[in-house]
């Protein structure tokens, strides 16, 4: 038996920094800051096997979420898994956008399509208890994934719909729609590096630029949304000029990009006029 400070030491060669803690914690299904009380401690049989199986499938190139089941996002740690995108950091701006412009008193009819694991979903009813949410995947797998982290937050204002982006919302109508679709160019060599290699390539890539579901998203837009109804979409670095375009051409004003914490283009958006606009 090895201790877990020693065992730990031995394991972060060659791994991304944290990547050996977050996967002996879930071993023992302990908190990260229990390893570091406990380094002087003995690591079972046990769990040395099962921590030497997922960094050997760590070294690999399996995604850490992946082999944890795990991601944060916004308040929560969201069950993943092979069928979904694994939720990223800057897809939590497209929260705080779409959280900007749905007022908290009032009820509001709120869509996500293509929603993975229901990170935006999940994280929009949260903070509306108020909103209706509505959210969609052509994947019967992400959804059964989005359905349990809708029942372990114990959330009654979102449902889900299989099919693919507003094909299961018939004529219905949103005073928001949001959605974190696929973006990279089917040719892009990023879809053959690191965890991109392991997620669903459906949920990643999306025709020859790219932009084949944003296309389809935005030409639908306008007959799903309220006046003055909002659409905020997330896309590449390089598509910002490209989406705008798209929105403006759908008729939708107020039209703008909104770079992440990285001051990349990350999110655009537009709302379809009122009448009077
Ligand atoms: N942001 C992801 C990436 O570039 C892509 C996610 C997506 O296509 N929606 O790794």
């Amino acid at each position: 038996m090895a201790r877990i400070d020693a065992v730990l030491r031995d394991a972060r060669a060659g791994l991304e920094p944290g990547d050996a803690e977050v996967l002996l914690a879930h071993v023992l299904d302990r908190p990260r800051s229990w390893l570091y009380a406990h380094g002087d401690d003995d690591l079972d049989a046990d769990a040395t096997v099962r921590f030497a199986d997922l960094l050997a499938r760590r070294r690999a190139g399996e995604p850490v979420a992946y082999l944890t089941g795990r991601r944060g996002f916004w308040r929560f740690d969201l069950q993943v898994g092979p069928a979904t995108l694994i939720p990223r950091p800057e897809t939590e701006l497209l929260v705080e956008l779409a959280l900007a412009r749905l007022p908290a008193d009032q009820p509001q009819q709120v869509a996500d399509l293509g929603t993975g694991s229901g990170a935006i979903a999940l994280a929009l009813a949260h903070e509306r208890p108020r909103a209706d949410v509505l959210a969609t995947d052509a994947s019967a797998d992400a959804l059964g994934v989005a359905a349990a982290n809708a029942r372990a937050l114990a959330l009654a204002n979102v449902r889900f719909l299989r099919g693919d982006w507003f094909a299961p919302l018939a004529s219905e109508t949103f005073d928001l729609i949001a959605s974190n679709p696929p973006y990279i160019a089917d040719g892009d060599a990023h879809l053959g590096e690191g965890d991109l290699r392991y997620e669903p390539r459906g949920a990643l890539a999306s025709g020859i630029d790219g932009l084949d579901a944003i296309r389809r998203i935005v030409a639908d837009a306008p007959r799903h949304l309220v006046p003055g109804g909002w659409l905020l979409l997330e896309h590449g670095r390089d598509q910002g000029d490209a989406v705008r375009g798209l929105l403006a051409a759908a008729g939708l004003v107020e039209v703008e990009t909104v770079r992440d914490l990285e001051q990349r283009d990350r999110i655009s958006l537009g709302r379809r006029p009122f009448a009077g606009d």
